[in-house]
């Protein structure tokens, strides 16, 4: 594949990115180019070739069915125009640390923070990408329990359910952190531990533990298996806390993004999804350029099956933190900008001549 080129497949700043997508369509045209760069293939019959019709959608010369290139995509039947949703996913792939759906509301003037809230989820859905890569190498993995602390009633903090969430994190010769992986478990057995690692960690990659008994076996599963006690570290005047140094560093910056950005809000139905965001965004904090994120991240959303508010509810309502403002729900505004028209160039300064 083609080295992506910043500039041209990719906008490189905020100013190019406002450059290139001020209208709803220069946006359809650059998902259109993302979904069918070899030009437009049917996804009912897989027929490539296809008329444009007045409406923007394709219809299949071989089957004669007619789809538009959101079809089958996050974007699909949303009211939400492409431009906000460009503008969305751009600062969700450029903010450092992202941003909440209240921020998202409030920076785009969306109605209500639902809508702001269900983009998010849908942009989160899309994360992780089926057959992406196992860790290799080196890779720490452990267990911790996240999440719990969540805003209560009458403006006390409540303490919420903690959940076991597997971490796993590729070490680097001779020091510095790869990627990583981060899944809620279901508890720390090895019948939940093992397809944890095997899931997330290449055949024969060194797997370094602490001496958990869930953990035992994996040197059977075909990993060179390091197990480091608690109580040796201890015997060499070790700080055990700091026996897999990589995964909590991990887990402190992904627990430490909860609080600040979230505000530590985020229900166990949802964590998984808040989970895939920062592995997102950690996996790729030293991409040569935050325009690449956003490129990767449309492909992905491009590329997705759609998901409906009811798939990301999972049975829930989002709880309403902030105040929504009253007969102001509905879809937002587009963020289409006309050619300026340079008011100031009719204003009178009122010199007289
Ligand atoms: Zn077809």
């Amino acid at each position: 594949m083609a080295r992506l080129r910043g500039g041209l497949h990719y906008p490189r700043s905020v100013g190019e990115f406002q450059a290139w997508f001020g209208t709803d369509s220069d946006c359809l045209d650059y998902l259109e180019w993302l979904r069918w760069p070899g030009g437009f293939t049917c996804p009912s019959c897989g027929y490539a070739g296809g008329w444009r019709l007045g409406d923007g959608r394709y219809e299949c010369v071989g089957c004669h069915g007619r789809t538009s290139v959101t079809a089958g995509t996050i974007f699909d039947r949303t009211r939400t125009p492409l431009t906000v949703w460009f503008t969305a996913c751009w600062l969700f792939a450029t903010a450092k640390d992202g941003i909440s759906a209240l921020s998202l509301q409030r920076s785009l003037e969306i109605g209500s923070y639902q809508t702001a809230w269900a983009m998010l989820g849908r942009l989160r859905s899309v994360l992780v990408r089926p057959g992406r890569e196992l860790l290799a190498g080196t890779v720490e993995v452990d267990e911790t329990y996240i999440g719990g602390e969540e805003p209560g009633l009458r403006g006390g903090r409540a303490r919420g359910k903690k959940v076991l969430t597997g971490i796993a994190v590729e070490v680097r010769e001779p020091k510095g952190i790869g990627r990583c992986r981060m899944v809620l478990l279901a508890d720390g057995s090895s019948a939940s531990l093992h397809p944890f690692v095997t899931g997330h960690v290449e055949p024969a990659a060194t797997v370094i533990t602490d001496a958990w008994m869930g953990y035992h076996g994996l040197a059977g599963l075909g990993y060179v298996h390091q197990r480091r006690s608690q109580r040796a570290a201890r015997a060499r005047g070790e700080d055990p806390g700091e026996l897999l140094p990589a995964v909590h560093r991990v887990a402190s910056l992904a627990k430490r993004w909860l609080l600040s950005t979230h505000q530590g809000s985020v229900e166990e139905a949802h964590l998984q999804s808040y989970l895939d965001e920062f592995v997102f965004r950690f996996n790729r904090r030293r991409s040569r350029s935050r325009g690449l994120v956003f490129y990767r991240l449309l492909e992905l959303a491009a590329g997705h099956d759609p998901v409906r508010y009811r798939n990301i509810v999972a049975g829930k309502r989002p709880r309403k933190i902030p105040p929504t403002p009253p007969a102001t729900r509905g879809h937002p505004p587009s963020l289409e900008r006309p050619p300026a028209e340079r008011p100031w160039r009719g204003a009178d300064l009122g010199h007289s001549g």
